[in-house]
């Protein structure tokens, strides 16, 4: 096992508010006797959300909205800071600071009336630019030596904003500079999730969901023996809890596994957070952080489960397009000539089904739709159907029994499906049907593969 630290992510509730941060501070002390440790954390719960919001404000013109949302925010931090700090004033001070700065930024975006991208990421960056500054004075209150690392120093993005992509090889770099020391000085480096910036040292985000991202980049650059992801539930799921209720913990699963169910919904996990981690075989832990009893979710490379199925995702509100070739294309042509549209209108694709002159696929992000469909009726028919869900099983069973796959469409015989897929890796079978009838299909098939299904307490070590 690699002697490297323990990367600890905290999410949005798990930052909420002074009682959670004193969770937090207390796993952070039992993870702290066993090793190393890199704190990364999200904004408190909801920041995000309302500081996109402003920008939009901003954008149009509101001046009022954005005082008293900044005003807001100031109030919300400041009274976690009183709550959770030996010395508030400091932090106030900083916080204030920063906060002055925000409000600067938004009035000038109501000026000219436009928020970039770019613009939108340097907003929205605040939110675990004061989460983590307020980590790290809840942790000096309880006599942890932790030090605030700045994630725009470390984390080396392109410039895609809003979901930029990490640079290796200068992170890694970064890395050793500003976190090797603190971490070689058994100081705990806490690192706001989400944010990174340029090489040229603009601001970028990962994208909504990220901070699991850079736990994951942080954790494979600087080899880290686990990469632990806290959250507000036990772990990943069966299926999606807020719309199964009988749901249970998953005590193991594959990369492969948590990959998918990731990409294809389970929100407790960004979908890129396993690609850092397969790189250097870092085993991914899911906890709740309301809890210290649980063993989590573990993810290694492989898993010993002979569990069938490993859990259900889906992705609601999706759109399906249906491409009909109008011409007498060749089928490779005319597939080729579609994959280009979407790739000009970057807008990534999610199921697909083709026959020789038709393709359905389907897509989460509408906002280009129009133009897509555009330019997609230059050499096709084009229909387009909303309100649509994926709903997707996932587990490394299916590769193994090939009776599993046809079990789970015939359970699913009641609901319409609209599109159904099963991808080379095998690894899942996905179906596209209506949104309205996603969540009864969902609850109906867990109840056909895991309603009997008692977890085992998974035999791992490690767990704080
Ligand atoms: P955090 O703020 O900690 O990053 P998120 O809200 O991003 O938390 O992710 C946790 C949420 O993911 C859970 O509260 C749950 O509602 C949702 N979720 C969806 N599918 C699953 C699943 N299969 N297992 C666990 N949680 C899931
Ligand atoms: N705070 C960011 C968001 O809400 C990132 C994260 O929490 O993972 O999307
Ligand atoms: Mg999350």
């Amino acid at each position: 096992m690699s002697s490297g630290p323990v990367i600890m992510k905290f999410g949005g509730t798990s930052v909420g508010d002074a009682e959670a941060i004193g969770r937090l501070v207390r796993h952070i002390v039992t993870a702290r006797q066993r090793g190393g440790v890199v704190v990364v954390v999200s904004a408190l719960s909801k920041v995000t959300d309302r500081l996109l919001q402003l920008a939009s404000f901003a954008a149009a013109g509101d001046e009022a909205a954005i005082q008293a949302g900044v005003t807001e925010l100031e109030e919300r931090h400041a009274r976690v800071v009183r709550e959770v700090a030996h010395n508030p004033e400091v932090l106030l001070a900083t916080i204030s600071r920063e906060l002055a700065e925000l409000r600067n930024l938004l009035h000038a975006v109501a000026t000219l009336k436009d928020a970039s991208p770019r613009t939108r990421d340097a907003i929205a960056a605040f939110g675990e630019l004061l989460s983590s500054r307020i980590v790290v004075g809840a942790c000096e209150a309880s006599g942890l030596p932790a030090v605030w690392a700045d994630p725009r120093r470390i984390l080396v993005t392109n410039d895609t904003f809003g979901a930029a992509l990490p640079l290796t090889e200068e992170t890694r770099a970064a890395a050793a500079s500003e976190l090797r020391p603190a971490l070689d000085a058994h100081r705990i480096p806490v690192v706001g999730g989400y944010v990174g910036a340029t090489v040229g040292g603009v601001t970028t985000t990962l994208g909504r969901g990220g901070s699991d991202y850079s736990a994951a980049i942080f954790g494979a650059v600087l080899e880290a023996r686990e990469i632990q992801i806290w959250t507000d539930v036990d772990g990943m799921m069966t299926a999606d809890p807020r719309v199964v209720s009988e749901t249970h913990v998953v005590p193991r699963l594959s990369f492969e596994e948590a990959s998918e169910l990731a990409y294809f919904g389970a929100k407790v996990l960004h979908p890129s957070t396993i690609l850092p981690a397969v790189a250097k075989a870092i085993p991914v832990r899911i906890l709740n952080s309301r809890r210290t009893e649980g063993a989590g979710t573990l993810i290694t490379a492989d898993s010993p489960v002979d569990e069938p199925l490993a859990a259900l995702a889906c992705k609601r509100h999706v759109t399906v397009v249906d491409i009909t070739s109008t011409r007498m294309l060749m089928a490779h042509g005319f597939l080729r000539r579609v994959f280009e549209v979407f790739e000009r209108c970057r807008t990534p694709i999610d199921v697909v089904c083709t026959s020789e002159v038709s393709i359905s696929v389907t897509i989460d992000d509408d906002t280009r739709l129009q133009e897509l469909t555009e330019e997609l009726s230059t050499f096709a028919d084009v229909r387009v159907e909303r309100e649509m869900a994926i709903l997707c099983a996932v587990g490394d069973g299916l590769r193994r029994d090939p009776q599993l796959a046809p079990r789970i469409l015939g359970s699913l015989g009641q609901f319409p499906l609209r599109m159904v897929s099963q991808a080379a890796s095998r690894r899942n079978v996905t179906v596209v049907l209506q949104d309205a009838a996603a969540a009864a299909a969902m609850v109906h098939l867990h109840a056909a593969f895991f309603a009997r299904h008692v977890a085992a307490p998974a035999a791992v070590e490690g767990v704080a």
